[in-house]
């Protein structure tokens, strides 16, 4: 154990660490108002922040806190009555590839646009008032804002990834003050905050009744943006709306200037977004890739026989009953199209993925020095620590401010370049290590 539960375990001591994953669910939680979520300059990303003079050491946020880890087991024996019957994927009860039937919502969202129709269908039929989603601020285009959306229309504005640190859980301060049941939408991080929350304010159950998770790989920090932006050479002052996925499948990430320009980002220049050199260091120590504690969750699918899709389709794992009659009961009315897919289908999807997640060595131990207490991990051997040693040491020495800065002059090409050996090393080791326990074909 690196922690022991002393009257100092508070979330400072998270953010002391490194372990601070920008969640919000502290700063929702905390009873005495407390904490803030605010914006690390040095490393882009949402930072808890404690007013000390209102701590009352009353230990709320370090038990709601997932960045210092979190116990899948009791969790998962408390959630679905039974401990996680596949490492790599959690709990669930029926995988599918599917999207929604509305041709606007799917060729406008990330993937399928299931996440949009599902709130809107769960709107519609009364079972939700609300749900808490995530759209970037007008005034502040590089900022996301998590808001309860009323409307259907609130729900379509909010669709779409948000690749920038999202502290979505400060919305559940609103969602516990006011009348009404709501859902959810939220990366891995801030489904295992709010399930820990679950534990400590029993008024949550009944107020967040649809959790829909996102498989996330990582969150890249706000440096990722504003790279690209100085790599297309756009002024930050001149962006008036940055949407980073949507029409079509996977989409275009289309920067809209003041000036009426609008830039669509290609593949090479997007792979730099997603490089390791804008990985926050809590994102690389995470092991919940497909947001195992969600009644769904959703991905892309990235899979050979989809290859060719253009205009939206996801991959979606249903963990509880609920989420599960209701995708059945979205099929049944036409709202959106369900095929059953093999376990092993959504693994392969997410090969790469799932390893970064699930094999983490003492590697992440001798160079970020605290890493989270997580029991849902694989063993790994001493292939994975050499692999480990890559994007370990590039998200380290790229988290200083100095060596970023050097990436504004290196051509995209050469960073995309940088990482391809890594990719091709690790997807290997993924592939041999998941076929041989058969978790994947
Ligand atoms: C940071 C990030 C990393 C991802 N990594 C992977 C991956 O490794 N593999 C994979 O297969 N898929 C990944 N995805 C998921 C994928 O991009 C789609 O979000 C998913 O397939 C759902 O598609 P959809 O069309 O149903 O969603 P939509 O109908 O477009 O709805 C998306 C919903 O997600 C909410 N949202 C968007 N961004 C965020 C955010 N950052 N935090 C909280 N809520 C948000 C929106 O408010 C909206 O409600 C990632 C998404 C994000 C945001």
């Amino acid at each position: 154990m690196i922690y022991v539960i002393t009257s100092q375990n508070t979330i400072s001591k998270v953010v002391k660490l490194n372990l601070c994953s920008g969640c919000g669910t502290c700063a929702a939680l905390c009873p005495k108002k407390a904490i803030s979520m605010e914006i690390d300059e040095t490393k882009g990303v949402y930072i808890a922040k404690i007013a000390k003079e209102k701590c009352t050491e009353c230990q709320v946020c370090f038990a709601v806190c997932p960045g210092h880890g979190t116990d899948y087991n009791e969790l998962n024996m408390e959630i679905f009555g039974r401990a996680p019957e596949n490492i790599l994927i959690g709990n669930y009860l029926n995988c599918y590839s599917g999207n929604s039937t509305n041709y606007d919502i799917r060729y406008n969202s990330s993937s399928g646009g299931l996440i949009t129709q599902t709130l809107i269908f769960a709107l519609e039929e009364g079972l939700i008032d609300g749900a808490i989603v995530t759209r970037m601020k007008k005034e502040k285009p590089f900022e996301p804002e998590p808001f309860i959306a009323r409307t259907k229309e609130e729900i379509i504005e909010a669709s779409g990834s948000k690749y920038c640190p999202v502290p979505l859980n400060v919305a559940l301060e609103e969602a516990l003050k006011i009348e009404g049941k709501f859902a959810i939408v939220g990366l891995p991080c801030h489904i295992d905050g709010l399930r820990k929350a679950e534990k400590v304010n029993k008024k949550i159950k009944q107020k967040i009744v649809l959790r829909l998770g996102i498989f996330c790989n990582h969150s890249p920090n706000f440096y990722a943006t504003k790279t690209l932006l100085k790599k297309l050479k756009v002024e930050e002052k001149d962006v008036n709306k940055i949407s980073y996925r949507g029409e079509g499948y996977p989409g275009m990430l289309k920067i809209l200037s003041t000036k009426g320009k609008r830039n669509l980002v290609q593949s090479t220049s997007w792979s730099l977004i997603g490089s390791y050199f804008f990985y926050p260091n809590r994102c690389l120590c995470c092991s919940n890739g497909v947001c195992e504690l969600a009644d769904i969750s959703f991905g892309d699918a990235w899979l050979p026989e989809m290859s060719e899709e253009k205009i939206g389709i996801s991959v979606l794992i249903s963990k509880t009953e609920f989420g599960d009659q209701l995708l059945n009961k979205m099929e049944s009315k036409n709202q959106i199209r369900l095929n059953q897919l093999d376990s092993k289908k959504v693994v392969q999807s997410q090969e790469g993925m799932l390893y970064t997640k699930k094999k983490k060595t003492k590697a992440y131990k001798y160079l970020f020095g605290a890493v989270p207490e997580n029991n849902n991990l694989l063993e790994s051997d001493r292939i994975d620590f050499m692999l480990n040693l890559f994007p370990c040491l590039t998200v380290r020495v790229f988290s200083k401010p100095v060596f970023r800065k050097i990436l504004h002059i290196i051509p995209t090409k050469v960073i995309w370049l940088y990482s391809a050996p890594y990719y091709y090393f690790m997807l290997k080791k993924a592939k041999r290590d998941f076929k041989r326990n058969n978790w994947t074909s």
